[in-house]
């Protein structure tokens, strides 16, 4: 069967490198949506445990109740519940109308909207929030901010942080004055964590390079990060493709001479997306892929009884003109994961 292996040394290695960078795992916290990048949630949650982080993010409160029992604190970013919810949970307030949604006793963490305008209240309704969380009783345990360019060159990222600066000042004026507790303070993302020279916030949000990767364009700096996630599948069968026979959906790979190929059980439906027109594929291996990628099929230059698809995401996303977080979540979830 079709499988994802995690390769246990590799994450482990990433995980070594970005507590360095942040001064210590504490101050990592795992951003583990949408499946964990497509690795698997609950195989990298036990890891990441393992390993000792006790900070995790999620996008809803579902994803949190699944790895409730690993962390001592899950970051929600974009659910809501007029519920009593575990105190472990700390849910966004991406809008002031979030406030009125959520029960008594709550732990929020504000998100300020510093430029990226997706998602947070501006920085000149900081009082207010604050004020109405108060009324409603939340506990605010933390205020944050998320960068729309940390990965490019250029003026933004540092306008942004000049925006959060202003805010943290306020914030810290607001804590004083109502003697409220310090909030915790984070605002980097993986790119943003690798351009700050002397990290000092309470938290860094990091996501993709956990995972092996980062975008960060030259001349940024590039940690050597290893890829944790290798895509695998099996033969179904094998067979002589005839000189002038064509294989798969539309004939698109035509032999020009004899050659036996193999058929192996995996395909879009398993999130290995067809590829772009006229464009080939080779897998570490160097086994070319032939012809049209079917929903749970592929056509293959080969007769071994398993292949390696890639081992490393960022051939194929170039190759589909994407980011390896679009091919990594992908994966079908169902497909089998291991821990190597
Ligand atoms: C997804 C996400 C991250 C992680 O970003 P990476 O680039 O994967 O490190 C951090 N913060 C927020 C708010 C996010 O949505």
């Amino acid at each position: 069967m079709a499988h994802v292996e995690l390769n246990k040394q590799n994450f482990f290695h990433n995980l070594d490198i970005c507590s360095k960078q942040a001064n210590g795992k504490d101050k990592i916290a795992i951003v583990l949506k949408d499946n964990a990048y497509g690795h698997g949630l609950i195989e990298i949650a036990t890891m990441a445990k393992e390993y000792g982080l006790t900070n995790a993010i999620v996008q809803n409160i579902e994803e949190a109740h699944k790895i409730e029992k690993y962390f001592k604190h899950i970051l929600i970013l974009a659910d809501t519940k007029k519920e009593s919810l575990s105190h472990s949970f700390h849910i966004t307030i991406n809008t002031i109308e979030d406030i009125a949604l959520l029960a008594e006793n709550t732990n929020i963490h504000i998100k300020v909207d510093t430029g990226m305008h997706r998602s947070g209240i501006a920085p000149d309704e900081l009082q207010s929030t604050i004020n109405k969380a108060i009324e409603y009783k939340l506990n605010i345990l933390g205020i944050f901010t998320h960068f729309k360019s940390a990965d490019i060159m250029g003026s933004e990222y540092f306008t942004q942080k000049t925006i959060f600066k202003g805010v943290i000042k306020e914030a810290c004026e607001i804590c004083a004055k109502l003697n409220l507790p310090k909030f915790k303070v984070h605002s980097c993302n993986s790119s943003a964590l690798f351009r700050e020279t002397n990290f000092n916030e309470d938290l860094a949000r990091v996501g993709i390079a956990l995972y092996g990767y980062i975008e960060n364009q030259s001349p940024l700096f590039i940690p050597n990060l290893k890829p944790v996630l290798s895509l695998h599948s099996l033969k179904i069968s094998s067979r002589i493709l005839k000189k002038g026979q064509s294989v798969g959906y539309g004939g698109n790979f035509t032999a020009n001479k004899d050659m036996e190929i193999s058929t192996y059980d995996i395909g879009y439906g398993d999130g290995f997306k067809r590829l772009p027109k006229n464009i080939t594929y080779a897998t570490p291996t160097n086994e070319n892929i032939l012809g049209n990628i079917s929903m749970d099929n592929i056509s293959i230059d080969s007769i071994k009884n398993d292949i390696c698809l890639f081992d490393d995401v960022k051939k194929l996303a170039q190759l589909h003109n994407t980011i390896s977080y679009e091919i990594l979540t992908s994966i079908n979830p169902t497909i089998k994961r291991i821990i190597v």
